[in-house]
């Protein structure tokens, strides 16, 4: 998964990412306003945490906009502490959720995570499919009859793509996209990396190679 961060306060921003990096998703980050719209229309991201008081345009501005042209990516605001009046500008403008300062990083990441999981239409904290069980709390993938296994960093990244989108062939450029973060986005091979590590831990058939196309979640069932 990968977010889109727009904030204006550096080491805040830098606090979010590294606590985000941490529970798997990819930060980008941008501290203006003008600049994050063009972020936000131009590239992928599953969801974008959008502080409102920003140099060179405003968020509520920013956002209007992205609405207007219909981009549809999850937006959580953050806003002035006791400002209702920014949390409503803000969400008829569109977003989705919003969180005032100063705020709990932890609260940040459980309200982001349910923004994600409505946008998916998954309920709960695991993410299920032909027997497989990936826990999005703990990292933790199980088998059909096996003990959970602890999956690391792009391991569990990509298999929450994966498991996101269980019907579909993800493309290589699609993969990246959404498990790197730009600067790591040069070596496409990566991905075919992290795919066979997944593969040796447990079993060939965890993930379906179309040739041309990409990669599929294969079906481990007997
Ligand atoms: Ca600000």
């Amino acid at each position: 998964m990968r977010i889109l961060l727009v904030e204006d306060d550096q080491p805040l921003a830098l606090g979010i990412k590294a606590v985000l990096n941490k529970a798997g998703y990819a930060v980008e980050l941008s501290h203006d306003g003008f600049d994050a719209e063009f972020m936000g229309n131009e590239e992928t991201f599953d969801l974008i945490v959008l502080d409102l008081g920003l140099p060179s345009r405003s968020g509520l501005e920013v956002l209007q906009h992205w609405r207007e042209s219909g981009n549809e990516t999850p937006v959580l605001i953050l806003t002035a502490r006791d400002s209702w009046n920014e949390r409503v500008d803000g969400l008829k403008a569109g977003a989705d959720d919003y969180l005032g300062k100063p705020f709990h990083i932890e609260e940040l990441q459980a309200r982001l995570e349910a923004v994600i999981r409505r946008h998916h239409g998954y309920a709960e904290n695991t993410l299920s499919h032909a027997g497989l069980t990936l826990n999005t709390d703990s990292q933790q993938l199980s088998t059909k009859g096996s003990d959970p296994v602890q999956l690391k960093g792009i391991e569990y990244r990509l298999m929450r793509l994966l498991l996101l989108n269980p019907d579909r062939i993800l493309s290589k450029s699609e993969i990246t996209d959404h498990i790197y973060e730009e600067e790591l986005q040069r070596d496409s091979n990566v991905v075919e990396v992290y795919v066979n590590k997944l593969r040796q831990r447990f079993g060939k058939a965890l993930i379906e190679t179309h040739r041309g196309q990409g990669y599929k979640l294969g079906c481990i069932e007997p």
